[in-house]
Protein backbone atom coordinates (compact mmCIF):
# COMPACT_ATOMS: atom_id res chain seq x y z
CA UNK A 1 0.00 0.00 0.00
CA UNK A 2 2.66 1.92 0.38
CA UNK A 3 2.85 5.15 -2.35
CA UNK A 4 5.90 5.18 -4.99
CA UNK A 5 7.97 8.08 -3.63
CA UNK A 6 7.85 6.55 -0.28
CA UNK A 7 8.99 3.24 -1.92
CA UNK A 8 11.91 4.78 -3.84
CA UNK A 9 13.54 5.83 -1.09
CA UNK A 10 13.74 3.16 0.52
CA UNK A 11 15.49 1.50 -2.14
CA UNK A 12 17.89 4.03 -2.71
CA UNK A 13 18.39 3.72 1.04
CA UNK A 14 18.83 -0.32 0.69
CA UNK A 15 21.01 0.47 -2.41
CA UNK A 16 23.43 3.00 -0.44
CA UNK A 17 24.65 0.24 1.60
CA UNK A 18 25.98 -1.56 -1.25
CA UNK A 19 26.95 1.71 -3.16
CA UNK A 20 30.25 2.51 -1.38
CA UNK A 21 32.04 -1.13 -1.90
CA UNK A 22 30.82 -1.15 -5.63
CA UNK A 23 33.27 2.15 -5.95
CA UNK A 24 29.56 4.06 -7.25
CA UNK A 25 30.06 7.40 -4.98
CA UNK A 26 32.85 9.68 -6.47
CA UNK A 27 34.21 12.95 -6.10
CA UNK A 28 33.92 16.14 -8.38
CA UNK A 29 35.97 19.23 -8.14
CA UNK A 30 35.10 22.68 -8.39
CA UNK A 31 37.28 25.31 -8.62
CA UNK A 32 37.59 28.43 -6.03
CA UNK A 33 39.11 31.50 -7.53
CA UNK A 34 40.88 34.11 -6.33
CA UNK A 35 39.64 37.37 -7.12
CA UNK A 36 43.25 38.92 -6.04
CA UNK A 37 46.20 37.59 -7.81
CA UNK A 38 47.41 34.25 -7.64
CA UNK A 39 47.58 32.93 -4.09
CA UNK A 40 46.88 29.17 -3.98
CA UNK A 41 44.58 26.41 -5.92
CA UNK A 42 41.83 25.65 -3.95
CA UNK A 43 39.16 23.35 -4.23
CA UNK A 44 35.56 22.14 -3.27
CA UNK A 45 34.79 18.66 -3.50
CA UNK A 46 31.21 17.39 -4.61
CA UNK A 47 29.62 14.05 -3.90
CA UNK A 48 28.24 12.30 -6.27
CA UNK A 49 26.49 8.80 -7.07
CA UNK A 50 26.44 6.79 -10.37
CA UNK A 51 23.83 4.37 -9.95
CA UNK A 52 24.25 1.44 -11.90
CA UNK A 53 20.17 1.57 -13.13
CA UNK A 54 19.46 5.09 -12.03
CA UNK A 55 22.69 7.08 -13.54
CA UNK A 56 24.09 9.91 -12.00
CA UNK A 57 22.31 10.83 -8.66
CA UNK A 58 22.83 14.45 -6.80
CA UNK A 59 23.62 14.75 -3.55
CA UNK A 60 20.65 17.10 -2.95
CA UNK A 61 18.63 13.87 -2.83
CA UNK A 62 20.83 11.39 -1.65
CA UNK A 63 22.89 13.25 1.42
CA UNK A 64 19.30 13.71 3.53
CA UNK A 65 18.62 10.18 3.07
CA UNK A 66 22.33 9.31 4.30
CA UNK A 67 21.81 11.90 7.38
CA UNK A 68 18.18 10.26 7.82
CA UNK A 69 19.50 6.59 8.13
CA UNK A 70 22.64 7.45 9.89
CA UNK A 71 25.13 5.62 7.08
CA UNK A 72 26.32 9.81 6.58
CA UNK A 73 28.84 8.53 9.40
CA UNK A 74 30.20 6.03 6.73
CA UNK A 75 29.75 8.29 3.80
CA UNK A 76 31.26 11.45 5.48
CA UNK A 77 34.81 9.28 6.64
CA UNK A 78 34.79 8.16 2.99
CA UNK A 79 34.84 11.81 1.68
CA UNK A 80 37.25 13.12 3.82
CA UNK A 81 39.85 10.08 3.73
CA UNK A 82 39.34 10.39 -0.22
CA UNK A 83 39.82 13.91 -0.27
CA UNK A 84 43.44 13.25 1.57
CA UNK A 85 44.18 10.42 -0.63
CA UNK A 86 43.93 12.68 -4.15
CA UNK A 87 45.66 15.68 -2.56
CA UNK A 88 48.13 13.34 -1.67
CA UNK A 89 48.44 12.61 -5.12
CA UNK A 90 48.56 16.21 -6.64
CA UNK A 91 51.06 16.33 -4.41
CA UNK A 92 52.80 13.76 -5.87
CA UNK A 93 52.50 15.31 -9.28
CA UNK A 94 53.69 18.45 -8.38
CA UNK A 95 51.03 20.63 -7.44
CA UNK A 96 52.51 21.14 -4.19
CA UNK A 97 50.06 24.21 -3.03
CA UNK A 98 46.62 22.81 -3.33
CA UNK A 99 44.01 22.75 -1.06
CA UNK A 100 40.92 21.03 -0.74
CA UNK A 101 37.53 21.72 1.01
CA UNK A 102 35.20 18.87 1.60
CA UNK A 103 31.57 19.20 3.37
CA UNK A 104 30.98 18.07 6.81
CA UNK A 105 27.21 16.79 6.81
CA UNK A 106 25.84 18.74 10.33
CA UNK A 107 24.72 14.94 11.18
CA UNK A 108 28.60 14.14 11.12
CA UNK A 109 29.42 17.00 13.37
CA UNK A 110 26.49 16.39 15.61
CA UNK A 111 26.57 12.50 16.09
CA UNK A 112 29.75 11.27 14.83
CA UNK A 113 33.35 11.40 15.10
CA UNK A 114 35.06 13.53 12.70
CA UNK A 115 37.85 14.58 15.01
CA UNK A 116 38.87 10.81 14.55
CA UNK A 117 38.95 10.64 10.97
CA UNK A 118 40.20 13.78 10.01
CA UNK A 119 43.70 12.77 12.26
CA UNK A 120 43.69 9.32 11.24
CA UNK A 121 43.71 10.36 7.30
CA UNK A 122 46.22 13.49 8.10
CA UNK A 123 48.16 10.56 9.36
CA UNK A 124 47.62 8.17 6.30
CA UNK A 125 48.35 10.39 3.44
CA UNK A 126 51.50 12.54 3.02
CA UNK A 127 49.52 16.06 3.44
CA UNK A 128 50.14 19.39 5.24
CA UNK A 129 46.89 19.94 7.28
CA UNK A 130 46.48 23.34 6.09
CA UNK A 131 45.63 21.29 2.19
CA UNK A 132 42.90 20.02 4.10
CA UNK A 133 39.58 22.12 4.68
CA UNK A 134 35.92 21.44 5.92
CA UNK A 135 33.16 23.36 5.38
CA UNK A 136 30.25 23.75 7.53
CA UNK A 137 26.78 25.49 7.49
CA UNK A 138 25.39 27.11 10.36
CA UNK A 139 22.55 25.30 10.76
CA UNK A 140 24.71 22.33 11.33
CA UNK A 141 25.87 24.13 14.55
CA UNK A 142 22.85 25.36 16.30
CA UNK A 143 21.73 21.36 17.36
CA UNK A 144 24.50 20.99 19.40
CA UNK A 145 26.34 24.68 19.53
CA UNK A 146 28.97 23.75 22.66
CA UNK A 147 30.01 20.35 21.59
CA UNK A 148 29.93 21.64 17.72
CA UNK A 149 32.65 24.34 18.88
CA UNK A 150 34.81 22.25 21.04
CA UNK A 151 35.13 20.02 18.12
CA UNK A 152 35.71 22.54 16.08
CA UNK A 153 38.41 24.02 18.35
CA UNK A 154 40.16 20.64 17.91
CA UNK A 155 40.26 20.45 14.49
CA UNK A 156 41.32 23.78 13.55
CA UNK A 157 44.15 23.02 16.50
CA UNK A 158 45.65 20.03 13.70
CA UNK A 159 46.33 23.02 11.32
CA UNK A 160 43.07 22.04 9.13
CA UNK A 161 40.53 25.13 7.83
CA UNK A 162 37.37 25.59 8.68
CA UNK A 163 34.98 27.45 6.30
CA UNK A 164 31.37 28.73 6.95
CA UNK A 165 29.20 27.52 4.23
CA UNK A 166 25.57 28.79 3.14
CA UNK A 167 26.13 32.01 5.12
CA UNK A 168 23.34 34.51 5.96
CA UNK A 169 20.64 31.62 5.59
CA UNK A 170 21.03 30.48 9.02
CA UNK A 171 20.09 32.81 11.39
CA UNK A 172 22.93 32.47 13.42
CA UNK A 173 24.01 35.02 15.68
CA UNK A 174 27.19 37.39 15.48
CA UNK A 175 28.03 36.87 18.94
CA UNK A 176 28.16 33.26 18.12
CA UNK A 177 29.73 34.09 14.61
CA UNK A 178 32.80 35.36 17.15
CA UNK A 179 33.18 32.17 19.24
CA UNK A 180 33.53 29.96 16.09
CA UNK A 181 37.36 29.02 15.11
CA UNK A 182 36.22 29.17 11.30
CA UNK A 183 38.96 31.15 9.08
CA UNK A 184 36.35 31.54 5.42
CA UNK A 185 32.41 32.65 4.97
CA UNK A 186 31.13 31.35 1.87
CA UNK A 187 28.61 33.49 0.75
CA UNK A 188 25.33 31.73 0.37
CA UNK A 189 24.25 31.54 -3.92
CA UNK A 190 20.73 32.91 -3.18
CA UNK A 191 22.50 36.49 -2.19
CA UNK A 192 24.69 36.39 -5.54
CA UNK A 193 22.38 35.34 -8.06
CA UNK A 194 20.78 38.53 -7.48
CA UNK A 195 23.54 40.42 -6.95
CA UNK A 196 22.75 43.17 -9.67
CA UNK A 197 19.35 43.00 -9.93
CA UNK A 198 18.24 43.54 -6.20
CA UNK A 199 19.53 46.46 -4.44
CA UNK A 200 19.24 44.17 -1.05
CA UNK A 201 20.79 41.50 -2.28
CA UNK A 202 24.02 44.19 -3.06
CA UNK A 203 23.94 45.57 0.44
CA UNK A 204 23.80 42.22 2.58
CA UNK A 205 26.50 40.99 -0.17
CA UNK A 206 28.91 44.11 0.50
CA UNK A 207 28.35 44.18 4.14
CA UNK A 208 29.28 40.23 4.71
CA UNK A 209 32.33 40.90 2.63
CA UNK A 210 32.97 43.81 5.24
CA UNK A 211 32.14 41.91 8.24
CA UNK A 212 34.32 39.27 7.36
CA UNK A 213 37.62 41.50 7.09
CA UNK A 214 37.07 43.25 10.21
CA UNK A 215 37.07 39.90 11.60
CA UNK A 216 39.71 38.89 9.83
CA UNK A 217 38.54 36.21 7.89
CA UNK A 218 38.97 35.41 4.70
CA UNK A 219 35.45 35.56 2.25
CA UNK A 220 34.12 33.91 -0.98
CA UNK A 221 31.43 34.16 -3.05
CA UNK A 222 29.30 30.74 -4.62
CA UNK A 223 26.82 30.53 -7.41
CA UNK A 224 28.75 33.12 -9.79
CA UNK A 225 27.43 32.67 -13.16
CA UNK A 226 27.88 36.01 -14.67
CA UNK A 227 30.56 38.24 -15.69
CA UNK A 228 29.13 41.06 -14.12
CA UNK A 229 28.76 39.82 -10.67
CA UNK A 230 32.60 38.89 -10.44
CA UNK A 231 33.16 42.18 -11.38
CA UNK A 232 30.91 43.43 -8.21
CA UNK A 233 32.94 41.34 -6.10
CA UNK A 234 35.85 42.31 -6.97
CA UNK A 235 34.86 46.07 -6.63
CA UNK A 236 33.43 44.89 -3.40
CA UNK A 237 37.30 43.16 -2.28
CA UNK A 238 35.54 40.07 -2.00
CA UNK A 239 38.86 37.14 -1.90
CA UNK A 240 37.41 34.52 -3.53
CA UNK A 241 34.77 33.35 -6.19
CA UNK A 242 33.07 29.75 -7.02
CA UNK A 243 30.21 29.14 -9.74
CA UNK A 244 29.45 28.01 -13.35
CA UNK A 245 30.96 30.86 -14.99
CA UNK A 246 34.32 29.71 -13.86
CA UNK A 247 33.89 25.75 -14.12
CA UNK A 248 31.41 23.52 -13.01
CA UNK A 249 32.25 20.55 -10.71
CA UNK A 250 34.36 18.46 -12.58
CA UNK A 251 35.31 14.76 -12.49
CA UNK A 252 38.84 13.69 -11.86
CA UNK A 253 40.23 13.37 -15.33
CA UNK A 254 38.84 16.73 -16.56
CA UNK A 255 39.99 18.12 -12.92
CA UNK A 256 43.45 17.11 -14.39
CA UNK A 257 43.60 19.16 -17.31
CA UNK A 258 42.12 21.91 -15.59
CA UNK A 259 44.93 22.12 -13.14
CA UNK A 260 47.38 21.91 -16.02
CA UNK A 261 45.92 25.18 -17.63
P1 LIG B 1 26.94 23.22 -1.22
O1 LIG B 1 28.04 22.71 -0.36
O2 LIG B 1 26.37 24.54 -0.88
O3 LIG B 1 27.50 23.17 -2.70
C1 LIG B 1 27.17 24.11 -3.70
C2 LIG B 1 26.21 23.53 -4.72
O4 LIG B 1 25.96 24.51 -5.72
C3 LIG B 1 26.73 22.31 -5.45
O5 LIG B 1 25.61 21.49 -5.77
C4 LIG B 1 27.32 22.93 -6.73
O6 LIG B 1 27.40 22.01 -7.81
C5 LIG B 1 26.30 23.99 -6.99
N1 LIG B 1 26.86 25.11 -7.76
C6 LIG B 1 28.16 25.45 -7.98
N2 LIG B 1 28.28 26.56 -8.75
C7 LIG B 1 27.00 26.95 -9.02
C8 LIG B 1 26.45 28.03 -9.79
O7 LIG B 1 27.14 28.86 -10.35
N3 LIG B 1 25.09 28.11 -9.83
C9 LIG B 1 24.28 27.21 -9.22
N4 LIG B 1 22.96 27.36 -9.33
N5 LIG B 1 24.77 26.18 -8.48
C10 LIG B 1 26.11 26.06 -8.40
P2 LIG B 1 25.69 19.90 -5.59
O8 LIG B 1 27.01 19.40 -6.06
O9 LIG B 1 24.47 19.32 -6.20
O10 LIG B 1 25.64 19.74 -4.01
C11 LIG B 1 24.50 20.10 -3.29
C12 LIG B 1 24.75 20.02 -1.81
O11 LIG B 1 24.94 18.68 -1.39
C13 LIG B 1 25.98 20.80 -1.35
O12 LIG B 1 25.70 22.16 -1.24
C14 LIG B 1 26.25 20.12 -0.02
O13 LIG B 1 25.42 20.66 0.98
C15 LIG B 1 25.82 18.70 -0.29
N6 LIG B 1 27.03 17.88 -0.56
C16 LIG B 1 27.71 17.68 -1.70
N7 LIG B 1 28.75 16.87 -1.52
C17 LIG B 1 28.76 16.55 -0.20
C18 LIG B 1 29.59 15.73 0.63
O14 LIG B 1 30.62 15.13 0.20
N8 LIG B 1 29.27 15.64 1.96
C19 LIG B 1 28.18 16.29 2.47
N9 LIG B 1 27.89 16.15 3.78
N10 LIG B 1 27.38 17.07 1.72
C20 LIG B 1 27.66 17.19 0.40
CA1 LIG C 1 29.94 23.58 0.34
CA1 LIG D 1 26.97 26.47 -0.12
Amino acid sequence: KMNKPVLERIELEASMRTALANNEFILYYQPKVPLFGETRFEFETLMRWVHPEKGMISPGLFIPLAEDSGYIQTLGDWAIEQTCRQIEFWNRKGYKNVTVSTNLSPVQLNYGNPLHTIKQALGNFDIRPEQLEIEITESGLMQNEKHAVALLNEIKSLGVRIALDDFGTGYSSLSQLKKLPVSELKIDKSFVQDVMKEREDASLVKAIINMAHSLGLSVIAEGVEEEAQTHFLQQEGCDYSQGYFYSRPMPENEFQEWLKT
